[in-house]
């Protein structure tokens, strides 16, 4: 968390929004609008746990309703509150402008520690919680949407989905009342993975860019980069993992809750996660070396930082000792505003938060679209197209057999090109798709103005024009 004498997680992405806003054309009325949260609906419930009744405070805010649904996770930890909740929700209105997933911005939280309670507890709990949200539409198909977050995931997604469809028995479109749910409740293959995965094809899209790369003042491609990690939750775990195991990155520092493994020549990121779910942490684990002081490793040199755990934690504090050219935020404002600064300054290129990790919601869009469809993506084509794709083969083998030894096909080209797509395939499409044209849209704006310095700007400059244009549309 960021020190004392840094504002708020808020009034961060406020100074953030003020900076870009500060280069538009926007009638200040407008700006005001875009800016402000339009409502945060705070909720204090009992359940009887353990003999005894409990109270506790929830929150769901709603930052823009220029698009419906609104769109945002649910966090279950001690820290959430009032001000936090307002900046994630801010956040998705940015993050599902930049990625054109078609919602508004909303954000929940719960004020509770998931590790104090038993399933069944936390059953109770959550049922609870989303029957007060249903009850004001702040979970809806067609109104709010929630998914995963810190602190949640499939399970709980899938109580909220079953509560919701209890309380709206003839709602045939009940199960797209959140996404996240696990596939058995409705969910679509690669959610889990998604963030992870978003961050990968972002990093990949960014190597692309010969311009932006040399900005960051480093070369080449992805291939061989040094890497650090803070937070091993479902974002970074797969973030590292898909990097280190496809791209070849290296990954040389992990840093986690009870402190930080370095490792010159690279971690074996299954091995640490399986560690992790064992142990519950990271000490112990017996390769690489294990730093007491995990927040130190942020500041150790490396190619790619990647923050994928809390908000705030490149900070006044120990900004101008991060030594990281490229920083990716996977987590939502790891870097606050005073941070940004001076990083900016040292000409570390950032990619943003609300570009870096929006792989979530992107693929909770298409859950969401499969949900209202109620058919799983690649159904209907995916064995038209390997009967089409026979034709193709059955003329290259009889060309095989006329041309005899002067040709044959390449191995195993037969069995790629044959095999239709399931949806895991059309999934991760989508989302290399959505991130790849999203980067675009950002590099352009970046590249082309001489009066716009980082991606983050470049990101809220496109983010708040597509708002400004959707409020525009309707009248305002
Ligand atoms: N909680 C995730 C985020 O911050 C996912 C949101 C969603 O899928 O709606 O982007």
């Amino acid at each position: 968390m960021a020190p004392k004498n840094e504002p708020s997680f808020r009034q961060s992405v406020d100074m953030m929004f003020n900076r870009a806003v500060a280069l538009m054309d926007l009638p200040p009325g407008l700006e005001e609008k875009i800016r402000v949260c339009n409502a945060t609906y705070t909720v204090r419930f009992g359940v009887r746990l353990r003999g005894q009744i409990q109270t506790f405070v929830g929150y769901r805010s709603v930052h823009s309703e220029h698009m419906e649904p609104v769109k945002g996770g649910i966090r279950y930890a001690m820290s959430v509150n009032q001000d936090e909740v307002e900046a994630l929700a801010a956040l998705m209105t940015y993050k599902c402008a930049l990625v054109e997933a078609p919602f508004g911005g909303s954000k929940g939280g719960l004020c509770i520690d998931p590790r104090q309670y038993e399933e069944h507890e936390l059953e109770q709990i959550t049922r609870r919680f989303a029957y007060e949200l249903a009850k004001r539409d702040l979970i809806n198909p067609s109104q709010n949407v929630p998914a995963p977050d810190m602190g949640t995931g499939e399970r709980e997604m899938a109580w909220i989905a079953d509560q919701y469809a209890r309380m709206n028995t003839t709602d045939i479109n009940a199960r797209a009342c959140v996404t996240g749910k696990p596939l058995n409740a409705g969910g679509i293959h690669g959610r889990v993975e998604a963030t992870g995965r978003g961050v990968q094809y972002a990093l990949q899209e960014f190597f692309r860019d010969r311009v932006g790369v040399g900005k960051s003042g480093l070369d080449g491609k992805l291939d061989g980069k040094r890497v650090i990690v803070q937070g091993l939750g479902n974002v970074g775990y797969h973030a590292a993992k898909f990097l280190s195991e496809e791209d070849g990155c290296v990954i040389t520092g992990i840093i986690e809750r009870d402190g930080a493994l370095v490792s010159d020549e690279g971690l074996d990121v299954e091995a640490v996660h399986n560690w992790i779910v064992k142990h519950g942490g990271v000490t112990g684990f017996p390769d690489g070396t294990f730093v007491a002081e995990g927040a130190k490793v942020l500041e150790e040199p490396c190619d790619i930082l990647i923050p994928a755990a809390m908000e705030g934690v490149i900070n006044l504090a120990n900004a101008d000792r991060i030594k990281a050219p490229l920083i990716i935020e996977a987590a939502n404002g790891p870097v606050t505003a005073g941070a940004d600064e001076i990083l900016r300054k040292k000409g570390c290129v950032i990619i943003p938060d609300m570009y870096a990790n929006a792989g979530g919601v992107t693929v909770s869009y298409f859950e969401w679209v499969k949900n209202l469809s109620h058919i799983r993506f690649g159904r209907m084509q995916r064995r038209q197209e390997e009967a089409r794709h026979q034709l193709v083969i059955d003329e290259l083998e009889r060309l095989d057999r006329y041309l005899g030894d002067a040709w044959s096909m390449t191995p195993q080209f037969k069995e790629k090109y044959l095999r239709g797509a399931d949806e895991l395939e059309l999934v991760r499409s989508g989302l290399d798709d959505t991130m790849r044209i999203a980067y675009q849209a950002m590099r352009d704006v970046w590249h082309e103005r001489g009066d716009v310095e980082d991606l983050r700007t470049a990101a809220y400059l496109v983010s708040i024009d597509r708002v400004a244009k959707s409020y525009r549309a309707k009248g305002l």
